[in-house]
């Protein structure tokens, strides 16, 4: 096999674009890519004000990376989240990126804003990784607001939206079908959310990061066994082995037939929370009524 492009000796097979690239070839082609991706789904352009979320993982710092690489003006926010050594790591990772990069990171430790995860997880005896996406949620949200951010990027990749799809398809879960799309419009209290990197692999990312030398956090977070998530990716990872090129063509045959079909049935009746005046489907937001919990629970 050879690299397209130049005929070297490629580092990598891509069979959902049948194509094999060298590493300087998949670097300059995994940009464009990126780019055509924010293009197509009109996700921002160098008029915006972008707020990346960054874990410490190779996914969002690789997004990072890329997004100021091509010329975006894009400041990374990192949420503590209170998970032992694994969040000091994280941040510490995060905090270097930022430095290498000459780019702005703002970081908001959630146990002076409310309390860990492990201890949220204990107050609400709710699984980890739900409570976590509650307060991930609100706080990108929120703090995109409070520092003039328009757009949040996250940095889902391919293995993560089509995994999500395929639990939320086996569940028949409508209304999440209605939802799941690389853009969510700017509404009433929310800014645009958007996920440049929705239509690459997770090997393609990490294989990014290795290569432009991104120091990411390799361990995984300690609650990340108990995700199903996981056990949705390696479900998806053994159909792509014998038939590859599903998993790409089953995330954009759902974006391209299925979404519109569901899009109506999407509506949110939200008001403002009486608390912290953020959206919220009833008087009290899910993160004020978490913080009376943790206040109760002290108490
Ligand atoms: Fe949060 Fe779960 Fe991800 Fe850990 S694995 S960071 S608890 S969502
Ligand atoms: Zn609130």
């Amino acid at each position: 096999m050879k690299c397209r492009i130049c005929g070297k000796k490629p580092i990598i097979y891509m069979p959902q674009h049948r194509l094999a690239l060298c590493r300087e070839d998949f670097i300059s082609w995994f940009e464009r890519y990126t780019e055509r991706t924010i293009k197509d789904f009109r996700m921002f352009t160098n008029e915006d004000r972008v707020l990346v979320t960054v874990s410490g993982g190779k996914d969002s710092l690789a997004l990072w990376h890329v997004l100021r690489k091509l010329g975006y003006n894009a400041d990374g926010f990192y949420l503590h989240l209170g998970i032992g050594e694994y969040s000091e790591r994280s941040r510490r990772k995060v905090e270097e990126f930022a430095e290498r990069l000459g780019a702005k990171v703002i970081v908001v430790d959630l146990m002076e804003e409310l309390a860990g995860i492990p201890e949220l997880k204990k107050a609400t005896s709710r699984e980890a990784c739900s409570v976590c996406g509650l307060v991930k949620r609100y706080n990108f949200n929120r703090v995109a607001k409070e520092y003039g951010y328009n757009v949040v990027a996250t940095g889902h990749n391919l293995d993560d939206e089509a995994s999500s799809l395929l639990a939320n398809v086996i569940n028949w879960n409508v209304k999440y079908l209605g939802r799941k799309y690389p853009v969510l419009e700017e509404e009433e209290g929310f800014v645009r959310k958007v996920k440049p990197f929705c239509k690459f692999t997770e090997k393609e990312t990490a294989l990014y990061a290795l290569l432009n030398g991104i120091e990411f956090v390799e361990e995984e977070c300690p609650y990340s066994e108990d995700a199903s998530s996981i056990f949705y990716k390696e479900t998806l990872n053994r159909i792509e082995e014998k038939f590859p090129g599903t998993k790409l063509r089953f995330y954009l045959e759902y974006l391209r037939k299925v979404y519109p079909r569901f899009r109506e049935v999407e509506e949110r009746e939200l008001q403002r929370c009486k608390v912290c005046g953020e959206p919220s489907p009833s008087e009290v937001c899910p993160v004020c009524r978490l913080k009376e919990r943790v206040a109760e629970r002290k108490a």
